[in-house]
């Protein structure tokens, strides 16, 4: 079923979120004032093996997410799109760092599309502090114990720590 063409609009913000780094947050502040709802969506079935379980990323995510009283964190699994027509989204936000992100989002937005016409992907870039930032480097990081100050919020930095070690 098409959602509804309503004034108010949702946006869901999917991904592993494993952590969520400040890049995360940027777009998330970037996209809380422009969208009415912003849904911060985890995947639960994406990775195999993620460093931290759902629920902790979910906590994290609550904590620092916690002063917008438009976004919300969820829990998704199976396909994206009838989650997102389940929540009555109209926007999937997706972050583009660099050229090398284009590519993979370009094919996923694209089938996303032929699956629901009615939603559309909006694209964002972080500010340019957060260009290179990703989840994955940040834990290679943390497991060196070389993880530089300012690229995860100090909840997440404090769990990587008594993760990794
Ligand atoms: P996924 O496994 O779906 O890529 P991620 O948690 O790695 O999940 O990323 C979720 C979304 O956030 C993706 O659109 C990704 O491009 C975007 N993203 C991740 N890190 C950054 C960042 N530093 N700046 C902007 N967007 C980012």
């Amino acid at each position: 079923m098409a959602p509804e063409n309503s004034k108010s609009v949702t946006a869901i913000y999917p991904g592993s979120f494993d952590p969520v780094t400040n890049g995360h947050l940027d777009l998330i502040a970037r996209a809380a004032v422009i969208f009415d709802r912003l849904v911060v969506a985890v995947a639960r079935n994406y990775d195999k093996s993620p460093l931290f379980p759902v629920q902790e990323r979910v906590e994290m995510l609550e904590a620092v997410t916690f002063d917008w009283k438009n976004v919300e964190v969820d829990v998704f699994e199976g396909l994206l799109m009838d989650y997102a027509r389940a929540r009555g989204a109209r926007v999937i936000l997706r972050g583009i760092r660099a050229v090398s992100d284009y590519e993979y989002e370009l094919q996923m937005a694209m089938m996303n599309r032929k699956i629901e016409p009615q939603i559309e992907t909006v694209f964002m870039l972080p500010g340019e502090a957060y260009s290179y930032l990703s989840s994955r480097l940040v834990k290679e990081l943390a497991q060196f114990g070389a993880l530089p100050k300012g690229l995860v919020p100090a909840i997440v930095e404090e769990r990587l720590r008594t993760k990794v070690g």
